[in-house]
């Protein structure tokens, strides 16, 4: 596709309409927060003349949001794959995370994961059709409402959604210096639960089985198998447990996330965890899967189509890599071995803005800092700021999804 003469990109103007997405405070267990701001974004995909299908929230969930574009020719076009829910809850921006401005760094919840990227498609897609009116071929902007929770209640949707498309591209951030995903690491989730026996703590001293006591052994053991040297970790994440302070605790429930570069580590974490006993005698101790994120690993047409972004980047002017991570995003899904490729025919990757601190009070984007914001860039797809980094991650660092 030739390069726009006269497109540009208005960065201020382009950070305070992200501001107004930042200021929608988002989180994915407050459906109908997650379900204002997707309606902003499709408000503002109609406008650009997309076809907008609201598909109703499941569970308690948002609702999801498909955005067609058509094209000339109606043939398997691109995906933009964007969630518009956040970790942040409500509250935040007043508390924890305001939104304020720092030289060329910006603050605020979800503004890296990622309003951030799913604000710079938007934009892209505006100066595309500006410039050429329609797009060679058609694309689609699927607006997710629960990625952060391992989008139990969408994957099905995402799944069929890429299946009907020839690329897939997901605004998430990039790593470190800007390299772009082409592949993530699985991510499985386990609900643990302990059930012990009650007694009065003061009266029956000596006598029940505290759950919270065979929860936090369970803990340590469970952690204990993270091999960081080879990307393998666990992580409890959440835990619950106890009535009042005078009771042994009856019952105690944690989660766990953990992360494997291979399908063989994938397999022998299930296995390992699925295989767990109680460890104390006289407590009831159970592993429940929860939502998976299959291994997303570089096809040749992810290869392909990173080869194409390289070589668009230097007539920009500047270098690109990829590369493997943790992290796992919707782009699991549709990278996932469980999809065939070869005969669906898509491809996917990533293109994110660059930034490498993830929901710290220092998530930031720093407009101004990547040669990207030139003009003549709408269709590189490439976002328009990259951020400088905050700090180094430790190699196998495991990214949120
Ligand atoms: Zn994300």
């Amino acid at each position: 596709m030739p390069v726009p003469a006269s497109s540009s990109f208005d960065q201020e103007a382009m950070l305070q309409g992200l501001l107004e997405w930042v200021a929608i405070e988002s989180p994915t267990n407050c459906a109908e927060r997650v379900n204002r701001m997707i309606s902003v974004v499709a408000r503002r995909l109609a406008e650009l003349g997309a076809a907008i299908e609201t598909l109703p929230g499941r569970g308690g969930h948002g609702d999801a949001v498909r955005a067609r574009f058509s094209s000339a020719e109606e043939t398997p076009g691109i995906l933009v794959l964007a969630h518009l829910d956040t970790v942040h809850p409500v509250g935040t921006l007043e508390r924890a995370l305001p939104i304020r401005r720092e030289g060329d760094r910006c603050y605020g919840p979800g503004i890296f994961d990622m309003k951030g990227g799913t604000f710079i498609a938007v934009e892209a897609m505006r100066q595309v059709l500006q410039t050429h009116g329609k797009t060679p071929l058609p694309v689609t902007f699927l607006l997710i409402p629960d990625e952060e929770i391992g989008s139990p209640t969408t994957r099905a949707l995402i799944e069929a959604e890429a299946r009907r498309s020839k690329y897939v591209l997901v605004p998430e951030p990039a790593q470190d210096r800007g390299r772009l995903i082409t592949g993530r690491w699985a991510f499985a989730r386990f609900i643990l639960t302990a059930r012990g026996q009650p007694a009065h703590a003061g009266a029956n001293t000596g006598s029940g089985r505290s759950a919270i006591h065979e929860m936090a052994q369970q803990i340590l053991r469970i952690e204990g198998l993270s091999r960081p040297q080879d990307n393998v970790t666990f992580s409890v994440g959440t835990i619950h447990g106890g009535t009042f302070v005078n009771v042994v605790p009856l019952e105690c429930s944690a989660q766990v996330l953990a992360v494997a570069p291979s399908q063989v580590e994938l397999e022998w974490i299930r296995g390992t965890m699925l295989d767990l006993a109680p460890i104390s005698p006289g407590v009831e101790f159970r592993v429940e899967e929860g939502p998976v994120r299959p291994l997303f690993e570089a096809s040749s047409g992810t290869l392909e189509i990173f080869t194409l972004a390289r070589q668009l980047a230097r007539e920009i002017g500047f270098e690109i890599e990829h590369g493997s991570v943790g992290g796992g995003s919707d782009g699991n899904f549709t990278g996932a071995p469980v999809i065939d490729l070869k005969a669906s025919g898509f491809v996917a990757t990533v293109f994110t803005p660059t930034a490498n601190t993830f929901w710290s009070p220092r998530l930031c984007r720093g407009p101004g800092s990547s040669p990207a914001c030139s003009p003549n860039s709408a269709e590189r797809l490439r976002p328009a700021c990259a951020v400088r980094p905050e700090r180094s991650e430790r190699p196998g660092d495991p990214r949120p999804g």
